[in-house]
C-alpha cells in the first residue's frame, strides 16, 4: 500500500515537473547511463589488456624458463664432461652453469601452469638433486686421483639421470609452449566475450535510452494531445469540451488556461443567446406593435408581452387620459383578472413615473415600499414599477406584483422596460395620429369636419346610392356681427350655430364648415322637403337658443338640392349654392330649395322653387312660432 502511495506521489510528482525540468533530467538520466556503458566497455578493456599482459607473459616466462632449463641441462652436462676430460681443471663452469639452471627451474617451479608441469618440475628438481649428488661423487673421483672412476659415473648413472632430467625439461617446454598458446586462445576468447558483453551493454543502453525517449516524449506529449483534442472540439463549437488536467506543468497550466477561456466562452456565449433572445423579443413585440394601427389592439399586444415577460406576476397598465392627469388601467396580464389594482391617481402621484426609472420593492410592507402598494390592504407582496413615456413626457407605468421578497429578476426588469419603451413610443404615436388625423379631418373652432373631409364623405354616400338631401347654409350679413360686437363674439356666434345644428342632426346626417360662417349638411335618407323641416327646426332652435344667450340675435340663410338628382358631387354644391344665394336675395333667414330641372344662375331667378316664408322672423317672431309649435320637422 506504503510503495504503492509512494509510487503514485513519485509519478505525480514526475507529472508535475516543469517541461524543460522533465527533459534535462531525462536526457541527464540517458548520458549517466551512457557514462556508465563507455565506463564498463572501458573496464573491459583494460581487464583484457591486463589479462592479456598478465596470462601472456607468464607463459612467455615459463616457456623460456623452460627452454634456458634446457640449455642450461646441457651445459651442465657439456661443463661436467670437460672438466672431467681435462683433468685436472676447475668447477667454475659446472657451477655458474647450475646456477643458471637453478633459476631456471625455480621460475619454473613458482609458474608451473598445471599439476603436471608441476609434478615435472619436482621430478627435475629430484633429478638434478642426484645429478648434483653423482657429480660430487665425480669431483671426489676426480680430487682422489680416479679419472676412470669418475669418467664411468660420468657416462653411467650419470647419463641416465641427466637423460631423464633433460627429457622431463623438453617436457616441461612442450607444456610451456602449449600454456602459452593455451593462454593466447584465452585471450582471444576473452576478447570475444568482452565484444559480446559490448554488444549487450549497446542493446541494453539502446534500449534503455528508447524507453527513456518514449516516456519522456510521452509525459510531454499525451497532455499537450489531450488540450489539442480539446481546442479541436472547441473549434468545431463543443465548448464544453474541457480538457483534462494531469499535473501543474506547463501543459497542466496550459489545460488550465485553456479551461477557463472555454468558461469564459461559455458565459459570453450564454449572454449572446439571451441578449439574442431578448433582441427577438424586442423584435417580435415591435412588429406587432407595429402592426397595430388602432390603441385597443396596441394595449392587446402590450398585455400579451407582459404575460410573457412576467410569467407568475400579476401586472397592469396604467395609462393617463387625453387630459394627461388621470392614470386608468388600460390592461391587465395574469391571473388576477382585476391586475395589481394599483390605486394611482396621477403620472404625478407615481413614485416609478416621478423617478422616471423603474423602480422595485421587495415588499409592500417595507418601510420603504411604495404608499400605494403598502396601503393597498393585500397580502404582503413585491412590486416593479416601469414608467411609459413618450417623447420624454410620463404617458403612464406598467406595475406588476409578485410573492414577497421575490422581485422580478434584472432580465425580467429589463425586458419590462423595453416593453415600456415600445408601448409609450407606440401608443404615444397612435395617439398623435389620432390627433393630427383629428385635426388634419376637423376644424378647430367648431370641431366640425372640414370641407374635405365632407367632400370625402360625400362621395362615400354617392358611391353607396345613399339618398340624402345636400343643404348649403350661411349665416346672415356676419360680417355686421364681425364689425359690431368683434372677433370674438363672432366666433362665438359660430360655434352656437354649429351646436343647435348638431343637436337637431341624426347619428347618420353629416355637417361641415364649408368655409368661414358657410356649412353644409347631408341629410340622409331625407327628400328636400324634409329637410327643409328639418332646417326649419335647426332655424327655430337658434332663434330660441340665441333669445337666452348674451349673443346677438343672426340667422341663416339656406339652399337645399336632391343629391340624387344631381350628376355630380360639384353639380350639387353649385345647385344647392344657387339655392342659397336665392335665399338671400329673397330676403335671408329662409330657405330655397334647388329646382334641379332649371337652368341655373347665380341671380337667384331661375334656381329657387320655394321659400320658408312662414318662419323669416326676428327672434321673437321665432320665439313665438316655438310656442306655437313643439315639432318643427312634422310641419
Ligand atoms: P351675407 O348675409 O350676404 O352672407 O353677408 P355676410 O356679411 O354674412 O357675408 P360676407 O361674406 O360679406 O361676410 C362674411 C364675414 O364672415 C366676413 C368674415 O370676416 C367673417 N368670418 C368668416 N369666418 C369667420 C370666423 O371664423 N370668425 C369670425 N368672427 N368671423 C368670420
Ligand atoms: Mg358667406
Ligand atoms: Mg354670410
Amino acid at each position: 500500500m506504503a510503495t504503492s502511495i509512494n509510487a503514485r506521489t513519485l509519478r505525480q510528482r514526475v507529472i508535475d515537473m516543469p517541461v524543460g525540468r522533465k527533459l534535462f533530467n531525462g536526457f541527464a538520466a540517458l548520458t549517466a547511463v551512457l557514462a556508465l556503458v563507455i565506463g564498463c566497455l572501458f573496464l573491459t578493456v583494460a581487464r583484457l589488456g591486463a589479462a592479456n599482459d598478465q596470462i601472456v607473459d607468464v607463459a612467455a616466462a615459463r616457456s623460456e624458463a623452460a627452454d634456458h632449463l634446457r640449455f642450461a641441462a646441457a651445459e651442465l652436462r657439456a661443463a661436467q664432461q670437460a672438466y672431467v676430460l681435462a683433468w685436472p681443471s676447475t668447477h667454475q663452469a659446472f657451477d655458474e652453469a647450475a646456477g643458471q639452471f637453478e633459476s631456471s627451474l625455480q621460475t619454473l617451479r613458482d609458474g608451473a601452469a598445471d599439476a603436471v608441469a608441476q609434478t615435472l618440475v619436482r621430478k627435475i628438481a629430484t633429478g638434478y638433486q642426484t645429478f648434483l649428488q653423482t657429480d660430487q661423487l665425480i669431483w671426489e673421483a676426480l680430487q682422489s686421483g680416479q679419472p676412470v672412476l669418475a669418467r664411468n659415473l660420468t657416462l653411467g648413472a650419470e647419463a641416465l639421470a641427466f637423460g631423464f632430467m633433460a627429457d622431463d625439461a623438453t617436457s616441461v617446454a612442450t607444456i610451456a609452449a602449449n600454456s602459452r598458446a593455451d593462454a593466447v586462445a584465452a585471450f582471444h576468447d576473452t576478447s570475444d566475450e568482452a565484444r559480446l558483453l559490448g554488444i549487450v551493454l549497446g542493446v541494453i543502453a539502446l534500449l534503455v535510452m528508447s524507453i527513456a525517449s518514449w516516456i519522456i516524449t510521452k509525459l510531454i506529449r499525451d497532455p499537450l494531445h489531450r488540450v489539442q483534442q480539446a481546442a479541436e472540439r472547441a473549434a468545431e463549437g463543443d465548448l464544453e469540451a474541457e480538457a483534462d488536467v494531469y499535473g501543474d506543468d506547463e501543459t497542466g497550466r496550459l489545460a488550465l488556461a485553456f479551461n477557463s477561456m472555454l468558461t469564459k466562452l461559455r458565459l459570453r456565449e450564454q449572454s449572446l443567446v439571451t441578449e439574442h433572445r431578448r433582441q427577438e423579443t424586442f423584435s417580435k413585440v415591435q412588429r406587432a406593435l407595429e402592426m397595430s394601427d388602432d390603441e385597443s389592439t396596441a394595449l392587446e399586444v402590450v398585455g400579451l408581452t407582459m404575460a410573457d415577460v412576467l410569467p407568475g406576476r400579476s401586472s397592469e397598465l396604467l395609462l393617463a387620459d387625453n387630459s394627461k392627469s388621470n392614470l386608468e388601467q388600460a390592461v391587465v396580464a395574469g391571473s388576477n383578472p382585476d391586475g395589481p389594482g394599483c390605486p394611482v391617481a396621477s403620472p404625478f402621484s407615481c413614485v416609478a413615473v416621478r423617478s422616471g426609472s423603474a423602480v422595485t420593492f421587495a415588499s409592500s410592507t417595507a418601510l420603504d415600499a411604495c404608499p400605494h402598494l403598502r396601503n393597498r390592504g393585500v397580502d404582503p407582496c413585491s412590486a416593479v414599477c416601469v414608467p411609459v413615456t413618450f417623447m420624454g413626457r410620463a404617458m403612464g407605468v406598467i406595475h406588476a406584483v409578485g410573492a414577497e421578497h421575490h422581485s422580478p429578476t434584472t432580465a425580467e426588469i429589463e425586458a419590462v422596460s423595453m416593453l415600456s419603451t415600445q408601448a409609450g413610443a407606440r401608443i404615444g404615436m397612435l395617439r398623435t395620429m389620432v390627433r393630427t388625423s383629428e385635426q388634419a379631418s376637423t376644424d378647430s373652432l367648431t370641431g366640425l369636419m372640414n370641407r374635405r373631409t365632407f367632400q370625402t364623405r360625400i362621395r362615400s354616400l354617392r358611391r353607396a346610392d345613399t339618398p340624402f338631401a345636400f343643404v348649403m347654409a350661411d349665416i346672415d350679413h356676419f360680417k355686421r356681427v364681425n364689425d359690431t360686437y368683434g372677433h370674438e363674439t363672432g366666433d362665438r356666434a359660430i360655434k352656437t350655430f354649429c351646436d343647435v345644428a348638431k343637436a337637431a342632426l341624426r347619428q347618420s346626417d353629416l355637417m361641415a364648415r364649408w368655409g368661414g360662417e358657410e356649412f353644409a349638411f347631408a341629410f340622409c335618407d331625407l327628400d328636400p322637403n324634409d329637410a327643409n323641416a328639418l332646417i326649419d327646426r335647426i332655424r327655430l332652435e337658434l332663434a330660441a337658443r340665441l333669445s337666452t344667450s348674451d349673443l346677438p340675435g343672426f340667422t341663416a340663410s339656406y339652399g337645399i338640392v336632391a343629391a340624387g338628382q344631381c350628376a355630380s358631387l360639384e353639380d350639387a354644391v353649385r345647385l344647392a349654392d344657387d339655392a342659397l344665394y336665392a335665399a338671400k336675395a329673397q330676403g335671408r333667414d329662409c330657405s330655397v330649395i334647388a329646382d334641379t330641372d332649371a337652368p341655373s344662375g347665380r341671380n337667384g331667378s331661375t334656381a329657387a322653387v320655394r321659400v320658408t316664408e312662414k318662419l323669416r322672423s326676428n327672434a321673437a317672431g321665432v320665439l313665438a312660432t316655438l310656442a306655437r309649435d313643439d315639432d318643427p320637422v312634422s310641419l
